[in-house]
C-alpha cells in the first residue's frame, strides 16, 4: 500500500464497505428460525423452553449454580444492584473508565457513583483504587472489567470482605474468560453479562447474571417480574424485565456457536498481533494465553514515538471505512450528567484515555482485512511527514 492508496491523497477509502469495531455475530439462521417456531407454537413467547434451556447453559458455561436472564445488561445491573445494595448506603464505587452508560445504572436507583482510578496497565481498576474511594457511605462496588485484560477478581473479594461491602462484577467484557484458573462468573456476590447485538454473544437484546447464592437470585427472579410473588401479590418495587423466548432463541445458538467464534477471534487476534509487532509506534495489549479468553477485541496502544495524535489516527482511519474507537473516552468523571457523582483520586484515566484505540473486530473482519488495516497503519508511519503537513495544515 502507498500514500497514494489513502483517502486523504485517493479521495477513495482502501475499504468499500465499513469494518467496524464491534462483534456483530450472525449465528446460524435455521437453527435459530427452529427455536423460535418451536416458541411460537408452544404459545409461551415469555420464560418458556428457550429461557429455561439458555439459563441453564449459561450456568454451566460459566461454572454457577444459578443464571437469572433479562431483557438486556441495564436493567438487570439495576436489578442486582438494588438486590446487593447495603440500606442507607448512597455510593456506588465503579472504574472511571467503562462502559460509557454505566454511570446511568446506580443513578437509576438514586445512587451516587464514584469513580475510582484505572491502573495504567491493566487499563481497568484495581483493589487499591476502589479502595481510595470507599467510605462509610459505599453501598457497593461495582467492578467493571476492562477490555482484553481482567481484574484480579479473587483480590476484589477479600477487599469486600475485608470492609464487609459486596462486590458486583461487571463482566460484560470478559465473558468465557478465567481469571487464576477459575471460570468467571461466580466471583463476588454475582457477575453480569450483556448480550446485546454487538457484545460476544448475540441475544438481539439481553442481559443475565451469574451467582452461586440462591437466595439472590430467587430475589432477582421476582425483582424482574415487577416484583410480584407467585402468589400475585407485590414483594417489592420490581421492574418488567423479562428476556423473551425469541431472544433466548438467538442467544441460545450463539453459545452453542462460540468455541468456533473464539477460534476464530484468537487468529483475528494473531493477525493482529503479528502485524503491528512490525510497526515502530504502535503495540497490541496482548492476552493472557494461560487463561481462557474469548479475543473479541483489539486494543492498540500509541507509543510515545507515533506520529499522530490519537484523534488523528482515528480520522485517518474512519475516511478508509475502518470504524476504529478510542478506548473508553472520555473517562466518566469528566462527563456531565443530569445526575450527582463522585470522583476519587485520579492519576492515570485522563492519560491513559488518550492512547488506546479499539481496532475494526467481529465475524466480519476477515484476516485479509487485518492484514490491509496493519499495512495501513505501516503506510502511515513511513509517509507520516508528508500526511501530516496535509492533514495539519
Ligand atoms: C454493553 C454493556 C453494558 C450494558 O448492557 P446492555 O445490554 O446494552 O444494557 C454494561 N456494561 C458493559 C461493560 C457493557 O459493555
Amino acid at each position: 500500500m502507498n500514500a497514494e492508496d489513502i483517502f486523504i491523497f485517493s479521495r477513495k477509502p482502501v475499504f468499500q464497505t465499513i469494518r467496524s469495531t464491534s462483534n456483530l455475530v450472525e449465528p446460524s439462521f435455521d437453527a435459530f428460525f427452529e427455536l423460535a417456531t418451536k416458541a411460537y407454537h408452544a404459545g409461551t413467547l415469555i420464560q418458556g423452553g428457550n429461557v429455561q434451556a439458555f439459563e441453564s447453559a449459561l450456568a454451566k458455561a460459566h461454572g454457577t449454580d444459578f443464571c437469572v436472564s433479562f431483557c438486556n445488561g441495564l436493567w438487570g445491573m439495576v436489578l442486582a444492584i438494588k438486590a446487593l445494595a447495603l440500606p442507607n448506603k448512597t455510593e456506588v464505587i465503579m472504574p472511571a473508565m467503562t462502559y460509557r452508560r454505566l454511570a446511568d445504572i446506580p443513578a437509576w436507583l438514586n445512587l451516587t457513583p464514584h469513580f475510582c482510578d484505572v491502573d495504567p496497565e491493566l487499563l481497568g481498576p484495581t483493589p487499591e483504587a476502589a479502595e481510595a474511594c470507599l467510605n462509610e457511605r459505599t453501598a457497593l462496588m461495582l467492578i467493571a472489567q476492562p477490555i482484553v485484560k481482567v481484574c484480579d477478581m479473587p483480590a476484589f473479594e477479600q477487599l469486600a470482605k475485608k470492609y464487609d461491602i459486596p462486590v458486583l462484577f461487571d463482566s460484560v467484557e470478559a465473558g468465557m474468560g478465567t481469571c487464576r484458573g477459575r471460570r468467571i462468573g461466580s466471583f463476588g456476590e454475582a457477575e453480569c453479562f450483556s448480550m446485546h447485538a454487538s457484545k460476544l454473544i448475540n441475544g438481539f437484546e439481553a442481559g443475565y447474571i451469574t451467582t452461586n447464592n440462591d437466595e439472590l437470585a430467587n430475589r432477582l427472579r421476582l425483582l424482574r417480574e415487577n416484583g410480584l410473588c407467585k402468589s400475585g401479590s407485590v414483594a417489592e418495587l420490581g421492574l418488567n424485565a423479562r428476556l423473551n423466548e425469541i431472544h433466548a432463541a438467538m442467544g441460545l445458538v450463539g453459545l452453542k456457536e462460540l468455541g468456533h467464534q473464539i477460534e476464530l477471534n484468537r487468529e483475528r487476534y494473531k493477525a493482529y498481533r503479528n502485524g503491528l509487532v512490525k510497526i515502530k509506534g504502535v503495540s497490541i495489549v496482548e492476552y493472557d494465553e494461560t487463561e481462557e479468553r474469548a479475543y473479541k477485541n483489539f486494543l492498540m496502544k500509541l507509543e510515545d514515538d507515533w506520529p499522530f495524535t490519537r484523534d488523528e489516527t482515528i480520522r485517518l482511519m474512519h475516511q478508509d471505512n475502518m470504524l476504529a474507537r478510542p478506548y473508553y473516552y472520555p473517562p466518566l468523571h469528566t462527563k456531565k450528567t443530569d445526575y450527582k457523582t463522585i470522583s476519587g483520586p485520579i492519576e492515570h484515566a485522563d492519560v491513559v484515555s488518550l492512547q488506546y484505540i479499539l481496532m475494526p473486530s467481529g465475524d466480519f473482519v476477515s484476516l485479509e482485512d487485518i492484514q490491509m488495516i496493519t499495512d495501513y497503519l505501516n503506510t502511515l508511519r513511513v509517509n507520516a511527514s508528508r500526511i501530516i503537513s496535509k492533514i495539519r495544515q
